[in-house]
């Protein structure tokens, strides 16, 4: 379960995220959608401690993220920016996470699999299309076994089939009882993989809001 409470960032005079608060509970997909700009990246961020809140906090299975013993197996998360050295093939990239986070080596074989990318695993990173490269981050995200699974926009540059191995792995996830966030500034995409939405624009809380719940009330 995640918790956030009153969570705000600026940056400068922008209020990247504005007061915050919401649960994000197990056994389902959480969507977390809005336009550019609304503060989704920022939030995620905060929740595993990459960015400093100004105010409020946020905590995954009661406690702050930077505090659980071993992060990566607590919170397996996809965000912008994570590092893949380019020259290293993808499963080098996988097997030196595991060895920095304390993860069994025999992880790294079940995750390219998951992520379709056994057959690539000894290419370079440096090569691999956005697609390949998006698939990579979800498997070095769920490398640890996380409970609580993370993912900012991870159906950008994946093609067709792609986004339907996305949707599956989503709803296997939540199946498995895990807490899934996934941000999308599409609905039409959340609409069909979420099972709950926290909708947000300009770093506030518009809804928080069942899908079926909403599909009946429009
Ligand atoms: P989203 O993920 O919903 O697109 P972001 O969290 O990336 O939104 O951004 C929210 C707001 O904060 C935007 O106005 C963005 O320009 C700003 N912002 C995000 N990160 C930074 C940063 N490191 N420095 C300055 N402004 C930032
Ligand atoms: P940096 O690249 O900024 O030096 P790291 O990549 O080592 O830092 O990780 C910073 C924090 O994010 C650590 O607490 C680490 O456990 C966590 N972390 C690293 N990679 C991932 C990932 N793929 N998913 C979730 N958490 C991660």
């Amino acid at each position: 379960m995640i918790e956030v409470r009153e969570l705000t960032k600026r940056f400068g005079a922008t209020i990247a995220v504005d007061g915050l608060s919401f649960t994000v509970r197990p056994g389902r997909v959480t969507g977390f959608l809005g336009p550019n700009g609304a503060g989704k990246s920022t939030t995620m961020r905060m929740i595993v401690g990459l960015d400093r809140p100004d105010a409020g906090d946020a905590t995954v299975g009661g406690r702050p993220y930077r505090t659980h013993p071993a992060p990566l197996c607590a919170v397996g998360a996809l965000l912008e920016g994570r590092a893949v050295h380019r020259g290293r093939t993808a499963r080098q990239h996988l097997l030196g996470l595991a060895r920095t986070h304390g993860i069994p080596a025999r992880r790294v074989a079940a995750v390219l699999a998951l992520a379709g990318l056994t057959e690539v695993a000894d290419r370079r990173a440096g090569g691999f299309s956005l697609g390949m490269s998006q698939r990579l981050g979800v498997a070095s995200a769920l490398l640890g076994d996380p409970a609580v699974v993370i993912l900012d926009e991870p159906v950008n540059g994946l093609d067709p089939d792609g986004v339907l191995w996305i949707r599956t792995l989503l709803k296997d996830l939540a199946a498995q009882g895990r807490t899934v966030l996934v941000s999308s500034h599409l609905m039409s995409e959340t609409a069909v993989t979420a099972d709950h939405l926290l909708i947000v624009g300009a770093g506030r809380l518009l809804a928080d809001v069942g899908v079926e719940e909403l599909i009946a009330r429009a």
